[in-house]
């Protein structure tokens, strides 16, 4: 016997590096009109590097980023990892972390050597803004802000590589869905805007929490789009769950989102993407 449409399209699908979880989710990928993409980890690599690290308020940069890096040590986001590899990169001693707090989009919080940590989003953590945040945004770069105490300690700022293949990804999703895609960040707009103009996305929602995800998923479904979202990070969880149907990046992604998922891509590789969603379409041809 010949194997049944759907099925023979999940073992192509893993030929391609993806991994469709059902015959029901291999149906559901390719029905979407309306595709929004994650930034960070979906269009770049997910692995970020701190390129420098500007001190404030008279902090000494290692010690910023010797507490920063404690602070991080227990978060699995792309941009810990950077914070923690810089670090130890310095040769720095990482101090013991107490009471461990994370808020998805924003960053995260820790006791350490008696102080109080923040590492995370400028706009959270300094208000008012900062000259050296500016210059870091201004420049296309994501800046993470560390306060101590409450003070501002440093911003690092931090580059990712756009993914190979990532426009000519964008480009075959325009073509699958007659429509480009949207990118969904919580990073700042100007890298976020930068990450567009280097992949042909017009559509760009900029620092936006995990909610407002949903918020932006749940807004097109009143429209009656049917909605795919492509997505690594624990940010993105909850819209790949709001979502009609849903990708995770699964070589850097947290486990959150391969579980709120249709298909983890495990190669790690852009064209993965609309790959599946083609054969999706495909198989659905065959099965009516
Ligand atoms: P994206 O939507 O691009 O994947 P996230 O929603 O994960 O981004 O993060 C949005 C912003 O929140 C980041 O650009 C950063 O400023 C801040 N942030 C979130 N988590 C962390 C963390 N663990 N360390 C530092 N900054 C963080
Ligand atoms: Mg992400």
């Amino acid at each position: 016997a010949t194997m049944p449409p759907l099925l023979s399209a999940i073992a192509t699908a893993g030929r391609h590096g993806v991994l469709v979880k059902s015959a029901a989710a291999m149906e559901r990928l390719g029905t979407a009109d309306r595709i929004a993409l994650d930034k960070t980890g979906t269009l770049t690599e997910g692995a970020p590097r701190v390129a420098e690290v500007l001190p404030l308020d008279g902090t000494a940069g290692d010690r910023a980023l010797a507490l920063a890096a404690a602070a991080e040590l227990a978060s699995e986001h792309p941009l810990a990892r950077a914070v923690v590899a810089a670090a130890r990169a310095r040769g720095l001693d990482l101090p013991e972390a107490h009471a461990f707090a994370s808020v998805p989009g924003r960053g995260v919080s820790a006791r350490v050597d008696g102080h109080e940590v923040r590492v995370g989003s400028p706009a959270a953590l300094i208000p008012g803004g900062c000259p050296e945040a500016e210059t870091t945004e201004a420049a296309g770069r994501t800046a993470v802000a560390v306060t101590v105490d409450g003070t501002p300690a440093a911003v690092l700022a931090v580059d990712d590589r756009l993914r190979d293949g990532a426009p000519a990804a964008v480009a075959a999703l325009t073509r699958l869905t007659g429509r480009a895609p949207t990118l969904l960040t919580g990073d700042n707009p100007r890298a976020a805007r930068r990450v567009a103009a280097e992949t042909g996305i017009r559509d760009v929602r900029a620092g936006l929490l995990p909610e407002d995800k949903v918020a932006a998923v749940r807004a097109w479904q009143r429209d009656g789009d049917t909605v795919l979202v492509v997505g690594d990070g624990v940010n993105d969880a909850p819209a790949l769950a709001a979502a009609h149907t849903g990708i995770a990046m699964g070589h850097v992604g947290s486990d959150l989102a391969m579980e709120s998922a249709d298909a983890v891509v495990v190669r790690d590789e852009a064209a993965a993407v609309p790959a599946v969603v083609a054969l999706s379409r495909r198989a659905r041809r065959l099965v009516v």
